[in-house]
């Protein structure tokens, strides 16, 4: 699965990537290449993350990938079992349902904080972004979709310039990207693009309340596509079950 061509092959990807992403990331080829499988399905929740395997696919020492694997389970992208080793997280629904209230907490801030600083060359990034969301909406590139759909969110929080909200909005980013793998009602787009033209448009226009609006209208959306009502169904059928 690791040794497949990825997006991050092609170079107007990896341009992308690394304008959302710090300096600090690109050095680390491996936690990087990890999720964007994340962030492209590729790697879905609850998949064993065997080291012995990563580091031959890698062609690292498994020192090397207890590093990565560290990280990404700091994140919150990875879960550790004592005795059974590194999972991709499979966040629950509450803690899906607390995913979403922290990113309408976040993303306001950060469209507060970008309206008052951005510039036109950055609303253009912005639109060109989009667009890049729409190529691969039309050539039916579901994976690219995905990926960059998050990355828009990413984008915002990159351009506001801080760090620490932007490894805030990478790590909520990449666990609403397991969420919808988890929840998602099948052939329902995750970001609809209009959904984000319509935000860079009211930013552009300095109406920053209507940006802010329409991006929790957008969060909205995204958590009405979700079926999060399956634990507790689930629930019920194991109380039917053993009943
Ligand atoms: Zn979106």
């Amino acid at each position: 699965m690791l040794t497949e061509e990825t997006p991050t092959s092609r170079p107007r990807k990896v341009r992308t990537r690394d304008q959302i992403l710090g300096a600090s990331d690109k050095r680390d080829g491996i936690y990087e290449r990890i999720l964007n499988a994340v962030m492209e399905h590729r790697l879905i929740p609850g998949t064993k993350l065997v080291e012995e395997k990563l580091a031959g696919v890698f062609q690292v020492n498994r020192t090397r990938i207890r590093e990565v694997l560290a990280r990404l389970a700091y994140e919150g992208i990875v879960t550790t079992i004592p005795n059974r080793g590194a999972f991709i997280a499979s966040p629950s629904v509450e803690e899906a349902r607390l995913i979403f209230q922290a990113r309408r907490i976040l993303e306001p801030a950060l469209i507060r904080s970008l309206v008052a600083k951005a510039d036109g060359e950055q609303f253009q990034r912005l639109h060109a972004h989009v667009a890049q969301e729409r190529a691969a909406r039309e050539a039916a590139d579901t994976r690219a979709v995905i990926r960059l759909s998050g990355e828009f969110h990413l984008l915002i929080a990159q351009m506001v310039d801080s760090p620490p909200l932007i490894k805030l909005m990478r790590e909520l980013s990449l666990l609403t990207c397991l969420i919808i793998l988890l929840y998602d009602s099948p052939n329902v787009p995750a970001c609809p693009n209009h959904e984000h033209t319509e935000v860079i448009q009211a930013m552009e226009q300095g109406q920053v309340d209507e940006a802010v609006r329409l991006m929790l209208g957008h969060l909205d959306h995204i958590e009405a596509t979700l079926d999060l009502s399956l634990e507790e169904d689930t629930e019920v059928d194991l109380e039917h079950i053993f009943g």
